[in-house]
């Protein structure tokens, strides 16, 4: 597949090992039997942003496939998928935390969870500020049904990946800079970030997690 060998390239210029990165395949608007076609090659992870959506797919598959939320969470829909997802990977709020936290404990489970950074400030995304971070840091890691496991960010729709790779970059600092501050809970190794259009770069700058649709299953078909 062209994506692996792409992900070897971009893991060779950085001196990074394959096991370092999960490629998370992005799965909205695909059916279920695209999507087990993916299972069949090997895809174990996958990420869905919208509730109904993933509640609609997640009996068809088998218990081994791991479910990540990757776009905004609605409070009053946490309740739906608290039991169903792995990895709740865009925590942008407060409220959202404190919604999850209720959640797992009733649950009786624990969560991972991404803190979802608007790295790029831009009005129309969902996201803390970078100088957020600290405090609700501070507050989150008190909630004992939330593992904070790291960040993630929708970086800017641009045609060349390479404008985006300072925002990579300050997205790798921030994560290094808040695990300096020895805050109780907080040791955080993940980075969600880089999509079809730049996840290679995303690699380069220590990007854990990418997630893929487009160049995993092509242009996606909306109704
Ligand atoms: C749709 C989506 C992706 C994948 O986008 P592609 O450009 O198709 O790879 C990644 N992250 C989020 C949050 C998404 O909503």
């Amino acid at each position: 597949m062209e994506i692996e060998h792409n992900i070897e390239k971009a893991l060779e210029r950085s001196g990074r090992a394959r096991e370092d990165i999960l490629l998370l395949a992005v799965t909205k608007t695909q059916s279920i039997e695209q999507m087990k076609e993916a299972m069949e090659e090997g895809f174990f992870h996958f990420g869905e942003n919208r509730v109904q959506e993933l509640m609609e797919k997640y009996e068809a598959f088998p218990e081994k496939i791991q479910w990540h939320l990757i776009g905004h969470l609605q409070t009053n829909k946490v309740k739906y998928i608290i039991d169903k997802v792995d990895m709740i990977q865009a925590v942008d709020s407060l409220r959202l935390a404190e919604e999850i936290e209720k959640r797992a404990v009733l649950a009786n489970k624990k969560v991972d969870i991404l803190i979802e950074i608007n790295i790029a400030k831009e009005s129309s995304k969902f996201g803390l500020l970078a100088e957020e971070l600290e405090n609700f840091l501070l507050t989150v890691s008190k909630m004992e049904h939330l593992c904070i496991k790291g960040l993630m960010t929708v970086a800017p729709f641009v045609e060349n990946a390479e404008e985006n790779r300072k925002y990579f970059q300050e997205m790798r600092e921030l994560l290094v800079d808040m695990n300096g501050k020895k805050i109780h809970n907080v040791c955080m190794e993940e980075l969600s970030m880089g999509m079809t259009n730049d996840y290679m770069v995303a690699i380069e700058e220590g990007a854990t997690i990418v997630r893929v649709g487009t160049a995993i299953f092509g242009a996606r078909a909306y109704q």
